[in-house]
């Protein structure tokens, strides 16, 4: 168990962990104005291109890593998630569909995990032990939140953000895997992948990777499925979405594969949960 294990920062090297979250194209909080909840099943799905393309890159570095899933996709597409864990990785839960905390209400969202944690453990036949809310909008004080993810039975969430810290308890047992984040005004706003990957110089991004293994502080790294594969509809009007959700998407692969010859990384329940 994590707190009978030493912690990263007594450890000589830091292993990483290697985080993409997975959704379709359409699936985007930026994208629910253009294409609405109830007509996802009409888009033309890229979720095939997007894991073979993970999943090479994963393999040319012989790195695991933990693909939180939109569980409405296992519904869909149970053979392409089914496939993640037969070739070792984790598969998380990032719930059914794909909402916002503060967009549902604590009921909802217990209906929402619970399906969505039996469907990726039916078409897997794996234990689901962690979670992580959509765009990373649990924070601290939402207990009712966590204490749903922990009554429904997850061992770990990683989805709140803050300074760089080695995993804390939120529950009688449930334990925070944090996203290290940076401190801007009042918040702190994830810094370890993401917008932020893209939006950093490469150079800039290694040097803040750095500065955090030094410290002995892993990067829990997160990316996304559309940002690894990116032939898709570009749907998104408003300017500002737009530049958030697609600048320099076409960069992310080829930062990550040299992220990956620099640093050691792997799925956070093989660095975590397993001696
Ligand atoms: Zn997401």
């Amino acid at each position: 168990m994590l707190f009978d294990m030493p912690t990263q920062s007594m450890q000589a090297s830091v292993q990483n962990y290697m985080t993409i979250d997975t959704e379709d194209w359409f699936q985007v909080f930026y994208a629910n104005d253009e294409i609405p909840l109830d007509s996802w099943s009409d888009q033309e799905s890229r979720l095939s291109k997007m894991l073979d393309r993970s999943l090479k890159l994963l393999d040319q570095h012989n790195t695991k890593a933990t693909f939180f899933c939109v569980a409405w996709l296992a519904e869909k597409h149970p053979a392409l998630i089914k496939a993640l864990a037969d070739a070792g990785h984790e598969i998380g839960c990032h719930t059914y569909w794909h909402l916002p905390l503060n967009q549902i209400s604590v009921e909802q969202f217990k209906d929402d995990i619970t399906k969505a944690k039996k469907l990726l453990e039916d078409v897997t036949g794996q234990e689901v032990i962690g979670f992580r809310a959509p765009g990373y909008s649990l924070k601290r004080q939402d207990q009712s939140y966590i204490d749903v993810i922990e009554d429904v039975g997850f061992k770990y969430d990683s989805s709140i953000v803050g300074p760089p810290s080695a995993p804390y308890k939120i529950g009688k047992t449930l334990v925070e895997i944090p996203a290290t984040g940076l401190k801007l005004g009042a918040g702190y706003y994830p810094a370890n992948g993401g917008t932020f990957f893209r939006f950093l110089t490469f150079s800039m991004y290694k040097s803040y990777v750095r500065s955090l293994n030094r410290k002995g502080h892993p990067l829990n790294f997160y990316t996304h499925t559309w940002e690894l594969y990116t032939d898709y509809p570009q749907v998104i009007r408003h300017p500002i979405k737009r530049l958030i959700q697609y600048h320099n998407l076409n960069k992310v692969h080829d930062r990550m594969d040299q992220l990956m010859q620099e640093f050691p990384f792997t799925s956070i329940q093989k660095a975590c949960f397993q001696s």
